[in-house]
């Protein structure tokens, strides 16, 4: 595992794309077969194939246990050099002691050998599994001779190697290394759910052999958001379909034969928890990969997220569950129909072969589409916009008829358009001098939520720079400098009585600021005169938020 460190830490050293391809390449060229198939998985952070249903299952503390056991450290210097690096491979790899005397009968971590004890972690089961867990992890850090190994071996039981390569770079290394079109390599991986096999098969130059592979889902295509507005120049190119964008769980569901699987968007499985589904799914004729959208509906019309939490928690849930939230998988593409995979066809092309594939019954429908005409105004769009909220759907979701399904990519072919849905009013309690044109206006907000509704305490929980309009910015400046109650670094801290109204994309838990959440791309949506500070939301509904959010995201894992 020396090489393979060697060549992580030259990669992580460049920001140069070809040259992460190129020194990936020359390592992955150099390998025999098994430690090709090993590390081309590390690679692409996947301690196990994608096509693999069993989990490696192995926490911080058991990974620290045996570490300890081996380097023997104490927490104060695990402290410290994870407060350095934050990443915990690099903090053991700093606690690293001195490498056991070399002898015959002692271990030497290969890729290939790496794997192997991987696989032992992965199919423990039974009685003190935590602790065979911890035994095989042991083996593992014992056998590592150097730190950079140790570092990187810690990493991949970790499943995320944080040195800026993603598996799309995996993959076009593998073709530099073999000689090989990036193109049929990347659509090999999809079909074939493992970067391992993908990479022997384009060193023997089989990768047009490669045969879909059902039950190992596939990444989901995703869309990019566009502002509710007054014109839509993202639709200007291209000819594109509208469906409506269901507030449900995003859903992967594979059949062959009388195999039926069902991945949520962490590839675990749900299928558990939607039995109907599996078996509106099992009852229906030929092999397929769809993917879509599983609903909670009532009387044909869709129910809000938090319908569907409580079947989300249970897996085999009672038949009175069942009939309290029925569900539905609204399907929407087709990645495969029998043995032709459908990714590089475009869209028009796939849905044609999902209408003709799917017979919807039961818990099983076709999403509805609508073709938009080209140069349709926007009223046209928030008039179907509309008729999709009346369906009690949250918005719109616009295709272009021509993309191709891009697997874990947030591109322009799909873009969703809606009203934000959970925003969060807060009350700023501390503000900076903005940058360049807005150097001399207070235009950096820090903002809060309360404690809880009984208590007044204010918790920071983000800091927001956008959103509002040059003539709020400038008469709020005046109001925060008559407000000043204490000076900062940058600005001050001011009286908290300016209620702002946030929208952001996700919630996340954070130290940095004292609420212990963080929000992602926070925005200002419009200043709040109407609502008091006492008013405000509370930790409790951020918690909410979260909550939801992780259920929406987790699905049964
Ligand atoms: P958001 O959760 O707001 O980031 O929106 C992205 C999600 O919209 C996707 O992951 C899907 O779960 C969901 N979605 C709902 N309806 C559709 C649709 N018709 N096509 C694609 N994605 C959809």
């Amino acid at each position: 595992m020396i090489d393979f460190a060697n060549v992580c830490d030259a990669v992580a050293a460049t920001a140069a794309k070809s040259t992460k391809i190129e020194r990936l390449a020359g390592y992955l060229n150099s390998l025999e077969r098994d430690d090709l198939v090993a590390a081309s998985r590390f690679l692409s952070g996947a301690p196990l194939a994608r096509k693999d249903d069993r989990r490696l299952a192995i926490g911080g503390r058991t990974i620290l246990n045996a570490a300890r056991h081996v380097w023997a450290f104490d927490d104060a210097a695990l402290g410290r050099a994870y407060r350095d690096s934050g990443d915990l491979g690099e903090a053991l790899g700093a606690l690293f002691g001195e490498p056991p005397v070399p002898s015959l009968f002692a271990e030497r971590l290969t890729a290939a050998s790496l794997a192997a004890l991987l696989d032992e972690i992965a199919s423990v089961a039974g009685r003190a599994a935590a602790k065979k867990r911890e035994f095989v992890c042991e083996r593992i850090l014992r056998a590592c001779r150097v730190n950079r190994e140790a570092v990187y071996a810690v990493k991949i039981l970790t499943g995320d190697l944080r040195i800026g390569l993603r598996e799309g770079l995996v993959l076009d290394a593998i073709a530099a290394a073999f000689g090989r079109e990036p193109q049929s390599v990347r659509r090999a991986a999809m079909a074939a759910g493992d970067v391992g096999a993908v990479a022997v098969a384009a060193r023997d130059d089989r990768l047009s052999s490669i045969e879909i592979r059902y039950a190992a889902p596939i990444g989901f295509m995703l869309a990019s958001p566009i502002a509710f507005g007054s014109s839509y120049r993202e639709l200007a190119a291209g000819t594109w379909l509208v469906e409506d964008k269901y507030d449900g769980i995003r859903a992967q569901a594979h059949k062959c034969g009388d195999r039926v699987r069902l991945f949520s968007r962490t590839f675990s499985d749900a299928g558990r928890a939607f039995p109907e589904i599996v078996s509106a799914l099992a009852a229906q004729r030929g092999d397929f990969i769809l993917d879509g959208e599983i609903v909670a509906r009532r009387e044909g019309r869709a129910l809000p997220f938090r319908y569907l939490q409580p079947r989300l928690q249970r897996v085999d849930p009672s038949e009175e569950l069942r009939s309290e939230v029925p569900v539905a998988f609204v399907a929407f593409d087709a990645l495969a129909v029998g043995s032709s995979f459908l990714i590089d066809r475009p869209l028009g092309e796939r849905r044609a072969q999902l209408a003709a594939a799917l017979e919807p019954l039961g818990a099983l429908e076709l999403a509805p589409w609508q073709a938009l005409e080209p140069d349709a105004p926007p009223e046209r769009v928030h008039e179907l916009f509309e008729a999709a909220r009346l369906r009690g759907n949250e918005g719109l979701v616009l295709k272009r008829t021509d993309a191709p399904y891009v697997p874990g990519r947030r591109g322009k072919w799909w873009l969703k358009l809606k009203r934000e849905l959970s925003t969060l009013d807060c009350v700023v309690v501390a503000v900076e001098w903005g940058h360049g044109k807005r150097a001399k206006v207070l235009s950096d907000y820090t903002f809060a939520v309360r404690r809880s509704a009984e208590s007044d305490e204010l918790l920071t929980i983000g800091k927001a720079y956008t959103g509002l309009t040059d003539v709020e910015i400038a008469t709020l400046t005046r109001w925060f400098e008559a407000h000043k109650i204490a000076a900062g670094r940058h600005g001050f801290a001011v009286e908290p009585a300016i209620v702002v109204e946030i929208a952001f994309d996700v919630i996340q838990k954070s130290d940095l600021h004292l609420s212990g959440f963080a929000l992602r791309f926070p925005r200002i949506v419009r200043l709040r005169p109407d609502k008091p500070a006492g008013e405000i939301d509370t930790l409790e509904r951020v918690e909410e938020i979260y909550a939801e959010m992780l259920a929406r995201e987790g699905v049964a894992r």
